[in-house]
């Protein structure tokens, strides 16, 4: 049986006619860039997320640079993140002329390792005489960017902590994560509430997916929003007349009302990806491939909070997952890796230094992990079905 990775028409089944009207409503009144939708759009999408201020962008990567570029992190600086993810979470870093620092994940959620991050900055930096933290190539660490990756957050609260004696802003890259809460010493909140700033992406397969590309930024202080918005629109707040230079990180009218009709969706969204998960759990479990396969953690189930995990992707650790992949292939079962190469052995960033072993834990995932298809509208005969793929692999 043919089972697809993601079926996009499936998905944005339910939300059509409401897209569709508040798109045509955008034709009606013609205003292509920012404006009402946008404006209704981020009232709508700041109230659901608890942040005080969202800011409209035209990618999660240009999101991610705006709130760089307001934190005025630039040359000389460094910014400490995950060598376990997408590749724009490092990458702007670079383009903002700042140093990608990384540190390694935890071996259970793919997330940064706040032990690692704690001794890094204790063993790995030194401190200048005005107190600030240096990384091993002398830049000046300015920032930590902890990633949300696949749906779950990262450990939060020791993140924090360990950024508050150093004064130092923490970025969630919650790209992965829209709506996915985490149970904090302050009590529960949502990814995008739980540091100084943060961006989500909403490139279409995301669980809130745009018909093309958008991002948000969100943060709860009023100086670093006004900026964001400045950087936004090439600095400038009256017309022509620029404060500072930023970018056209507009987002489209389109692009705001077709994620506004979407945004009442999510929950059902994200508690249908959580079903189809506790499907793959219970099937893997009923065919004895716990030996085979490691399921993918849920590090905040037992907070009781619904959206401890919205399972943006559903990643297990597969034993001779190459050679299953080939299987999978053959029997049309859509997988996908979720990343094959750690960021510190890319190419681009040769000039970083890092070498194979660096990061040990980021490099066993990249061999192990495998995406099985998760999406809203997946059903359980084809969870089934994937399953029994895996099965006749193993079993032969
Ligand atoms: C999708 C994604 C981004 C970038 O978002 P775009 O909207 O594609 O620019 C950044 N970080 C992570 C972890 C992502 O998954």
């Amino acid at each position: 049986m043919r089972v697809p990775l993601l079926d996009l028409a499936r998905s944005n089944a339910a939300s059509k006619a409401a897209v569709d009207e508040r798109v045509s409503r955008v034709f009606e009144t013609q205003h292509f860039v920012l404006g009402p939708a946008v404006e209704d759009f981020e009232k709508a999408i700041a109230d659901y997320l608890g942040c005080k201020h969202a800011i409209g962008m035209s990618s999660g990567t240009d999101a991610e640079l705006a709130i760089l570029m307001a934190l005025g992190i630039g040359p000389g600086d460094a910014v400490i993140t995950t060598p376990f993810t997408f590749f724009a979470t490092a990458g702007c870093i670079h383009r903002v002329g700042a140093e990608p620092v990384f540190v390694d994940i935890d071996a259970d959620t793919f997330n940064l390792d706040p032990r690692a991050l704690g001794k890094f900055l204790e063993e790995g930096c030194r401190k200048d005489p005005q107190g600030r933290l240096i990384s091993p190539s002398g830049a000046v660490v300015r920032a930590i960017m902890p990633v949300h990756l696949f749906g779950t957050c990262a450990r939060m609260d020791e993140i924090n902590a360990l950024a508050r004696p150093y004064r130092l802003p923490v970025i969630e890259d919650a790209s992965q994560a829209i709506g996915c809460e985490y149970p904090g010493a302050s009590g529960a909140k949502k990814a995008g509430d739980l540091a100084t700033a943060a961006f989500f992406s909403f490139f279409p397969t995301k669980n809130l997916g745009g018909a093309g590309d958008g991002g948000l930024a969100v943060c709860q202080d009023d100086e670093l929003a006004a900026k964001l918005k400045l950087m936004r629109n090439h600095g400038m707040e009256q017309r022509y007349y620029h404060r500072v230079v930023g970018g056209n990180f507009r987002l489209d009218a389109v692009q705001a009302a077709v994620l506004h009709a979407k945004l009442p969706y999510l929950e059902d969204w994200n508690e249908a990806r959580r079903k189809n998960a506790a499907a793959y759990r219970d099937a893997i479990k009923a065919a004895n491939l716990t030996e085979m396969i490691q399921l993918p953690a849920e590090p905040w189930s037992s907070s009781g909070l619904k959206n401890h995990h919205i399972y943006h992707q559903y990643v297990i650790r597969a034993a001779r997952r190459d050679e299953l992949m080939k299987h999978l292939e053959k029997e049309q079962v859509g997988h996908g890796v979720y990343y094959p190469v750690p960021l510190h052995l890319q190419e681009c960033f040769e000039s970083l230094g890092y070498r194979q072993g660096d990061f040990p834990e980021a490099e066993k995932a990249t061999r192990e992990v495998l995406a099985l298809p998760i999406f809203p509208g997946l059903t359980e005969v084809e969870i089934t079905a994937a399953v029994d793929a895996i099965a006749r692999f193993y079993a032969a």
